[in-house]
């Protein structure tokens, strides 16, 4: 409904989306629109009250869950599986518990809280898979024991850790946990010459799809089945693509020329170098928001 609406402004109208909903979700830094992904919000919403059943005992909630579903001990998360008596919530949390777990470290001190085999407490992650239940190979049951031998017993009582990439939390941060579910995206470089402060929007958003290259030029219309001739419709010499039009066509580049000369910058003809341009135009910033405001006003 969202990636209609975006499109369309109209949540029930069909669905003609120009970009894929995975792109408009990333951040602008990573080349989207920093529009965010409702489903794994929810992931990270839902993942915030298993944090509440393991690091929040004194929750009336997590109380009852811990008793009533876990049977009283929240190691059982591991293997209690979803039931048709659960609550359809209970269930989803109950299916969450393979995302969960690189997050919920058990740290062994006297090692009577530890279940062997289900909880998180070697590198080697849940054991009941790495060592296959027993079954595997020699190689991997050594590397265990020999793991094993460097845990330092002491009286204290084990207890759970909450850890995101690493680095141990006391708190919850849904923010956090969402950037963790959405993963490592690379940035692109060419964000900083699309969304300028003081831009036009609806030029700016044009400029973005120019250099997501999903403007419907000629090329990538007879490219979806449409029948129209390639040449260009501005110069009628060469094939209409996003290259040509930015900046091989000699119209489109005569007015580009134009408006570079009052910037006093000089016009590169390719695409590629003028957007290399764009993102490394020298200070002063007000002389970088007015060349910026130029291209992206020419591009539209
Ligand atoms: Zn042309």
């Amino acid at each position: 409904m969202c990636r209609v609406f975006r499109w369309k402004g109209d949540p029930e109208a069909h669905n003609t989306a120009r970009v894929a909903w995975s792109t408009v979700v990333k951040t602008k830094e990573e080349g989207g629109l920093g529009v965010k992904d409702l489903l794994l919000w929810n992931k990270a919403c839902c993942l915030r009250l298993i944090w509440l059943i393991f690091f929040r005992p004194e929750s009336v909630w997590a109380a009852w869950f811990k008793e009533v579903i876990l049977k009283g001990s929240v190691s059982n998360y591991w293997t209690t599986k979803p039931s048709q008596s659960f609550s359809w919530l209970t269930n989803k949390l109950l299916k969450l518990r393979d995302v969960a777990y690189p997050l919920i470290h058990l740290r062994i001190h006297n090692g009577k809280g530890c279940r062997f085999w289900v909880d998180n407490w070697s590198p080697y992650w849940k054991l009941e898979d790495y060592l296959e239940g027993g079954r595997s190979s020699l190689e991997g049951q050594v590397q265990v024991l020999s793991f094993i031998t460097t845990i330092m017993f002491s009286e204290e009582s084990d207890y759970y850790k909450w850890e995101i990439r690493g680095k141990t939390r006391k708190k919850y941060s849904t923010g956090e946990v969402y950037q963790y579910l959405r993963g490592i995206v690379e940035v692109v470089t060419w964000a900083r010459a699309i969304w300028i402060s003081r831009g036009i929007p609806r030029q700016s958003f044009h400029a973005w799809l120019v250099a997501l290259n999903r403007i419907p030029t000629r090329d990538r219309l007879i490219g979806w089945g449409l029948q129209f001739p390639l040449i260009c419709l501005l110069c009628n010499t060469t094939d209409e693509s996003r290259d040509h039009l930015y900046w091989g066509c000699n119209f489109s580049y005569q007015l580009w020329s134009l408006v570079a000369s009052r910037c006093r910058i000089n016009p590169l003809r390719s695409w590629g170098s003028s957007l290399n341009q764009m993102k490394t135009l020298p200070p002063p910033n007000k002389t970088q928001s007015l060349t910026l405001l130029g291209w992206q006003a020419t591009i539209y």
